[in-house]
């Protein structure tokens, strides 16, 4: 039996490949199309041969109606029932997820989640996705889109979210937030990963971006342990990637302002799969799917 996972973004798929206890993965470019992400989705059945298709995608999906809602990087998916149009262009089964619930899944299943009886996992990149695996089961909602942690919002009339909203966490715990904290720092405009460059190379005010990054991580993460108590958190993305130190700076911050109790027992981790972690959990859920 083989099972193909497959994470849509912006600019690249990413997939996963499971055939007995084989495991390929990979990253292709794709352009802004539906026929690019599609032609590209057919060669990878053609070489896999899958019974079922798991899709991780980027926005609010509607699990009822099977419509993507919103999707600011996906634009051209908006407003589409990709559920019926992926079915009848792939001819498969396909169980589609929100990304970053998918990557809570694939860490839970594949990556540094196993055996978490309360998982959490943040993602951590252009934006702040956010998805829970409790006992075992993906909390998706009724919808489809719980967990839209980072749009949470951390301070009224606060910084401009891409969502619109003011204040949410994403506007400041994302690869805009650093580079708006960069920004108010030293007036200079530098993109997330020329920051974190120039953080490990020691210069101070990237050290200091990356530390009120790191403030505001732990906020996020105090919302999140004094909601779920979590066993487990599991933070992925570029920025934890390269500078693996937010992690620690926001864990001495959490210890500060969380309560005692909830803190004690939760262990906050990288993600293990890195930037596979959405196509793994996609993977994981067609082949939890194919087996009911
Ligand atoms: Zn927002």
């Amino acid at each position: 039996m083989s099972i193909l996972g497959v994470d849509i973004g912006g600019s690249f798929i990413k997939f996963v490949a499971k055939s007995g206890k084989d495991i390929k993965k990979g990253k292709i470019p794709t352009e802004k199309s539906f026929t690019s992400i599609t032609g590209e989705v057919k060669k990878l059945i053609k070489n896999f041969h899958p019974e079922i298709l798991g899709i991780g995608i980027a926005g609010l999906y509607d699990k009822k109606s099977g419509r993507l809602v919103v999707s600011p990087n996906i634009r051209f998916l908006e407003g589409i029932e990709i559920k019926d149009i992926f079915e009848s262009e792939f001819n498969l089964p396909v169980v589609i997820e929100n990304d970053a619930s998918a990557a809570a899944y694939g860490e839970f299943r594949y990556g540094a989640g196993k055996d978490s009886q309360t998982l959490i996992c943040l993602t951590l990149g252009t934006g702040l996705g956010g998805g829970a695996v409790i006992n075992g089961e993906l909390l998706s909602g009724v919808s489809g889109c719980a967990m839209e942690i980072g749009h949470i919002t951390i301070d009224t009339g606060g910084w401009r979210c891409h969502c619109g909203r003011k204040g949410c966490l994403e506007a400041y715990v994302s690869s805009y937030g650093l580079e708006r904290f960069y920004f108010f720092l030293t007036d200079q405009k530098l993109s997330s990963s020329e920051i974190i460059t120039l953080a490990n190379e020691g210069k101070l005010e990237a050290i200091k971006a990356v530390e009120e990054f790191s403030r505001y991580l732990s906020i996020g993460l105090m919302n999140i342990l004094h909601i779920f108590n979590p066993d487990k958190i599991v933070i992925g993305g570029g920025i934890p990637e390269y500078y693996p130190a937010v992690i620690d700076l926001a864990r001495s911050n959490l210890k500060k302002i969380a309560f005692e109790l909830p803190f004690r027992d939760v262990s906050i981790c990288r993600a293990k799969l890195g930037e596979y972690s959405g196509a793994y959990g996609a993977m994981a859920l067609a082949e939890k799917e194919k087996k009911r």
